[in-house]
Parts: structure tokens; sequence; C-alpha cells
């Protein structure tokens, strides 16, 4: 099975599309929250992930579009992007975040937005977070989001994680040890790098042959800019998608 590893959409259709073209044939999509917040799209990357085969786990914003949560530990520009998405979703869409489960076990992986010890809520910023989480899950390895950074962590008992910088465009074969996997965010990279983050994992190989690809794709930045200009966006949402902050 190929399957297309992403996080973090946050509403940006235009690459969101542009990963899926990149990505070439898979079987299935691995969702790791954040559908929705931030970007002008809310509806349709929603029905654009529908439509493909797919799981996905529920993600803060995603949460916070529900009206699940409070939405005043958010900045006042995410605050009010929240807002705006709530009243933008049709009652279809908003069904369908309802029905998202907070972690997912897949075969050797087990899938959050944050981290295994706080599905919704934590980051996982350096190796010390990472290393306190491996004991949280089960399986092997371990997708998550929420960062909006692309990274691996390695575990390393009794000290601190190895974090691993991916690269982009060649396989990486997992191994053996036990990694908790970022794969970055499609819609809104926050690693200085505006392209879009996503991954590949292809397991059909051996147990102990599994690999991941990542990869980074321009997408057409200005014709999000747009979309969020005309519907009011705030400023600063706007503006960091072209520094990829
Ligand atoms: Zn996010």
């Amino acid at each position: 099975m190929r399957y297309l590893i992403i996080s973090d959409i946050h509403s940006n259709l235009a690459a969101f599309e542009a990963v899926l073209a990149d990505a070439g044939p898979f079987d299935k999509v691995w969702c790791l929250g954040d559908v929705v917040g931030y970007g002008p799209d809310p509806n349709e990357c929603v029905e654009r992930l529908r439509d493909l085969p797919h799981i996905c786990v529920v993600g803060n914003h995603d949460w916070a579009a529900l009206g699940k949560m409070d939405t005043e530990d958010f900045n006042p520009d995410a605050k009010r992007a929240c807002l705006w998405t709530r009243e933008q979703l049709s009652p279809s869409n908003l069904e369908y975040l309802e029905t998202l489960p907070k972690s997912l076990v897949e075969e050797d992986f087990t899938l959050v937005h944050g981290s295994p010890r706080q599905p919704i809520w934590e980051y996982i910023l350096n190796p010390a977070i990472a290393q306190a989480n491996f004991e949280h899950f089960d399986t092997r390895f371990c997708f998550v989001g929420h960062t909006h950074v692309p990274v691996i962590y390695r575990d390393h008992p009794n000290q601190a994680g190895e974090t691993m910088i991916p690269s982009y465009g060649s396989p990486l074969a997992l191994g053996e040890d036990r990694l908790i996997i970022n794969p970055g965010s499609v819609g809104q990279p926050r690693d200085g790098d505006p392209r879009a983050s996503y991954a590949i994992l292809d397991s059909d190989r051996e147990r102990s042959d599994l690999t991941l690809e990542y990869r980074r794709i321009p997408y057409p930045i200005e014709t999000t800019q747009a979309r969020m200009v005309e519907s009011g966006l705030p400023v600063r949402l706007i503006m960091r998608l072209a520094y990829g902050w």
C-alpha cells in the first residue's frame, strides 16, 4: 500500500490540490487533522478530503470550528479565522468533522494531531517532549502534526530522543527503531519554507523495509492569499503564507 500522509491543510485548497497532483497514485490518505482553520476554503478542503479514500483524526482547529472548545486560547487572528470558518462550514461538513476520532491505529502506526499523550493540544517541539511521549503509544511508529514543522524523533530510552531533519525526494528506510514522525503542513508551513509539505509511506514491503519519502512542493500561494483577501481574513495570516511561518 502507498499512503499519502498529510497534516494541517488549514483550508488551503490550492496547496492541497498541488499535493494531490504531485503525489502520484496512492491507495489511501492518512490525514493528521486541522483540515480547517486559518485559510479561505474550509468546505472545499473538507469535501476534497471526503471524496478520497482516507482516514483522519481531529485537530484543535477542527474542534474549535465545531465550537467544542473555547477560542480564548487562540491568538486574535486565529480566533477571528476560527469564527469565520464556523460560519462558513456546511451542516454536512460540520457533521463530518464531528465524527473524527482523536487517535487511530493503522498497521504499525498510531495517528494523532498533537501528541499521543495529549492528542489535541500538545506540541512536540523538541526531543525531550518527544521522548516523554514514546511511552504513550503502543505501535512502533506515531504520526503527528500540529507544529507544522517536518521532523522525525527517534526513541532513545533514558536520554533525550534524537532529532532527524528530513531530506526531500528520496525514500528513507524506517528501520527498526521507534519513531515519532511529523510530515509538516500542507497549508501553512512554519519552518521558513513556504512550500507545501507532505510524505508518502510505502508499506508494500517486508515489515523491516517500510519507506517514507518526504516531499516539498510549490503551490500558487497568491491564489490562496487572494481568496483570503476576498473573505476578509486577517492580514497577518495572509502574509505569513509567503514566508512559510
Ligand atoms: Zn495546525
